[in-house]
């Protein structure tokens, strides 16, 4: 299995070298050369088995070459060993014919664990195979850097440097990624939104000098492994409501659209997706392109959703490649047009894009009132985010159909908002009790990329 870059110019790659690259030298995202099929027969044995059992069987076809089938069957098993939910991804119902996949019984409460710690292990067994080292930088809203610190925290090979938004992110969410005490993994808070962050993230990318001088490697979910590991809860779920014999919606509270993405891929692999619905809060510009009106930036306003408060969505470039017919200099005259402030979509892409998505936001009203009411339905205690997911479900639901609704994180992430809504503060589950009693370390950064390259250097030769 071969990767090539959303920009046509980049070298062509295995799943390993892809992995470990992260983003693409000519500022692109890999994406695999063909997407492989899995028949009607072959989704129907996955009838029964365990999560385990279900990621080895959709993941293996793109992983090719990279890791024998030991080796992988070993990092899924050590991946999700440590979840602490026998089920890995487990449902439970809302209403009749809606159901809510729970991805937050991970080790840091949010969906981001299912990629990371997955990552983590492919990332130690390829290292040291190799006999490579890498420094790992990443960006946050909030979720994926607590998620990679504790998926690489203590490896003998690998740095990791996690860039948040200062001020932006939950006391929770910081705790996650500054009370960790491995002398591998450092907390940096920049001035700034996600933007910035991802931003100065690409920009360090596009220095090859710096790139290849620390060996850096990317894990945000632009990296195709990422991506990967979340198509398996899309079949895992769907299977267990009567697929492929019946067709199933899928809603997905949308930031950076990796985990949309993931549920095309397996649209794309033969699942039988009826509707895949993006979810947006208040910072609504995906649900305004795919309503006809371009992507063009409005500025971010933060939200009680915060992972989700992004307007640079980085995985979309991989599904407007598809809607491109393929066509890298299409898509980087359109990345181009973006970072000036935004882009029409063609009429042909326009076209793909409808028939594969469709999409609705909720306000900060609406995502209060839907914690409430759902609650009040079915004692569910909603995270923001999900309930972002519930809200737009709820318009999108046909009869006869069952419609999953993805969970991303834990109630308990998000206290205060989740507080304001329902009158409940939830508690931090058994595993995380003492988070506010840890002492933090973090280093406040500037919004400057020869700042932050240069605290990276140094940090490394200590
Ligand atoms: C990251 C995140 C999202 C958004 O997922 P994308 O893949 O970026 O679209 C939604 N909810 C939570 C809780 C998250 O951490």
């Amino acid at each position: 299995m071969k990767y090539i870059s959303t920009r046509g110019a980049a070298p062509v790659l295995d799943f390993e070298e892809a992995m470990l690259s992260g983003l693409a030298r000519d500022g692109g995202l890999y994406v695999p050369t063909n997407v492989p099929q899995m028949s009607h027969g072959d989704i129907a044995a996955l009838s029964g088995l365990s999560y385990e059992e279900t990621a080895f069987r959709v993941m293996r076809p793109f992983v090719g070459k990279s890791f024998s089938d030991d080796a992988l069957q070993g990092c899924i098993a050590r991946a999700y060993g440590g979840f602490y939910h026998a089920a890995r991804a487990p449902m439970v119902q809302l209403e009749s014919g809606h159901f809510l996949l729970e991805l937050f019984h991970g080790p840091t409460l949010a969906f981001k664990d299912f990629a990371m710690q997955l990552i983590g292990q492919l990332f130690q067994d390829a290292l040291r195979r190799r006999g490579e080292r890498v420094t790992i930088v990443g960006a946050t809203s909030g979720d994926t850097g607590s998620a990679a610190m504790e998926a690489f925290r203590g490896l003998d090979n690998v740095d990791v440097f996690i860039l948040y938004p200062h001020g932006r992110v939950s006391e929770v969410q910081r705790r996650q990624m500054t009370c960790v005490t491995e002398a591998n993994v450092h907390a940096l808070a920049m001035d700034g939104d996600f933007d910035d962050c991802q931003a100065r993230l690409k920009d360090m990318f596009n220095d090859f000098k710096f790139r290849d001088g620390v060996r850096l490697a990317g894990v945000n979910s632009i990296n195709w492994a990422r991506v990967l590991s979340q198509v398996v809860y899309y079949f895992y779920s769907a299977v267990a409501l009567g697929a492929p014999h019946r067709e199933v919606d899928f809603t997905v509270p949308t930031g950076n659209f990796g985990d949309i993405f993931a549920g095309y891929i397996a649209k794309r692999m033969g699942l039988p997706i009826g509707q895949l619905v993006v979810a947006t809060n208040q910072n609504d510009i995906l649900h305004r392109c795919l309503q006809g009106q371009g992507y063009h930036k409005a500025g971010v306003k933060p939200s009680i959703s915060p992972s989700m408060d992004i307007e640079v969505s980085s995985n979309f470039e991989r599904v407007l490649f598809d809607a491109y017919g393929r066509d890298g200099a299409a898509i980087k005259q359109v990345m181009d047009e973006l970072q000036k402030g935004g882009f029409a979509v063609s009429q042909g892409a326009m076209q793909m894009l409808q028939e594969v998505f469709t999409s609705g936001r909720a306000s900060e009203e609406e995502t209060k009132a839907t914690i409430q009411a759902t609650l009040n339905a079915s004692k569910e205690l909603l995270c923001p985010h999900s309930a972002v997911a519930v809200k737009v479900a709820q318009e999108k639901r046909r009869a006869g159909t069952p419609m999953i609704t993805l969970a991303t994180a834990h109630p308990a992430k998000f206290p205060d908002a989740v507080e304001q809504a329902s009158g409940i503060r939830p508690p931090l589950p058994p595993h995380m009790s003492d988070l506010y009693d840890r002492s933090e370390r973090v280093t406040r950064i500037a919004n400057d990329l020869e700042t932050l390259k240069s605290h990276i250097t140094e940090s490394l030769a200590l």
